[in-house]
């Protein structure tokens, strides 16, 4: 048998989760042995939410910060961003998605300390390597590194819209089918037992506590938040996406491409595991039950997609990264499209 390559892993080294947390960001700076100047990016909505107040801490504990306040995570935005880089020497992402992918690429194109602060917890972006910035108006995920440390107020989280936590167990449990997908090219060289054993434990525990999701409750906002944390670390331990991004993820990028209107990125990947969970022949019925339990979508409908334009992106994501196999990759449109209908995505 051949021996598996050497592999290098690159993880957070603080993440700190918590009502309240944000107070304690001095002390992790001193503790990352982080220096002075930061620059936090955020957008007009995470300034008035959290922004003006963790300016507050960190200047009170002696950190000179600057503040960019962008309008989306484009190239134009990333170079704006990026000008500051001689001035500074950490960078902070305040928000749901954006300000954190900008942060985490300029973070990684300049060198510079990196520090996530998640609004909402709908995707698990804001732990791991990957940032998803527009070019000529498409999402691009681009390769980066973790931040150097996530800091998760759950008290801010719980206040975000329901949507968007609905919208991060749909991320979440496709883990469970990511991971399946995973298995399929098991004998590849990335395969990792500890990464996938780490993501679906992640996707376990949310599925069981989910009426503590549902209620809103600080409890069931703090599970969801160290799933999506140790769905980051577990694609950091992999290095590669995989563990959490199967063919629901080619499903849901299909959309983004091509879709003028796309849904939520945990949106969509939940519904498509249903259907890809389906496939494998496993418990779908589990992972809509789950998903309507948090009011997340379960069809074209809910997803506010054209059932056509659903169908479509089932039989084309093979397209997206073609060299990752998945159950979409290896099975026929006939049943695919069978696939769709007996689960109710269309009808
Ligand atoms: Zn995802």
């Amino acid at each position: 048998m051949r021996s598996k390559p050497a592999r290098s892993m690159i993880l957070p080294r603080m993440v700190v989760t918590g009502p309240g947390v944000l107070e304690q960001l001095p002390a992790i700076i001193a503790e990352l042995d982080i220096p002075e100047r930061g620059l936090i990016v955020c957008d007009s909505n995470t300034l008035q939410i959290a922004g003006n107040q963790v300016i507050e801490y960190l200047e009170a504990g002696g950190h000179p910060m600057k503040k960019i306040v962008i309008e989306g995570a484009n190239i134009e935005e990333l170079g704006r961003v990026e000008a500051y880089s001689d001035q500074i020497d950490f960078l902070v992402g305040l928000g749901g998605g954006r300000p954190i992918d900008l942060a985490k690429q300029a973070g990684f194109n300049k060198n510079i300390p990196f520090i996530s602060i998640p609004t909402a917890a709908s995707h698990d972006g804001f732990g791991s390597a990957r940032a998803s910035i527009r070019q000529e108006g498409r999402k691009t995920s681009m390769q980066a590194i973790p931040p150097i440390a996530v800091v998760a107020d759950t008290s801010i989280i719980s206040k975000a819209p329901r949507r968007l936590l609905g919208a991060g167990v749909g991320d979440i449990i496709s883990n469970q089918t990511a991971v399946l997908d995973w298995k399929l090219s098991e004998q590849k060289a990335d395969y990792s037992e500890y990464a996938a054993a780490l993501s679906e434990m992640a996707a376990k525990l949310v599925v069981d506590g989910i009426d503590k999701v549902a209620n809103g409750s600080e409890e069931g906002v703090r599970l969801v938040v160290k799933a999506l944390i140790s769905s980051g670390v577990a694609m950091s331990i992999a290095g590669t996406s995989r563990p959490a991004s199967g063919g629901e993820h080619k499903f849901s990028h299909w959309l983004d491409l091509h879709c003028d209107n796309p849904a939520l990125h945990g949106e969509q990947c939940g519904l498509g595991s249903i259907v890809t969970m389906y496939l494998h022949g496993g418990d779908w019925e589990k992972i809509r039950n789950t998903l309507k339990a948090v009011n997340a979508p379960i069809n074209a409908k809910g997803l506010g997609i054209d059932k056509n334009m659903i169908l479509s992106a089932f039989l084309n994501s093979k397209d997206i990264r073609p060299n990752r196999l998945t159950i979409l990759d290896t099975t026929s449109s006939e049943k695919i499209k069978d696939a769709v209908l007996a689960t109710g995505v269309i009808d």
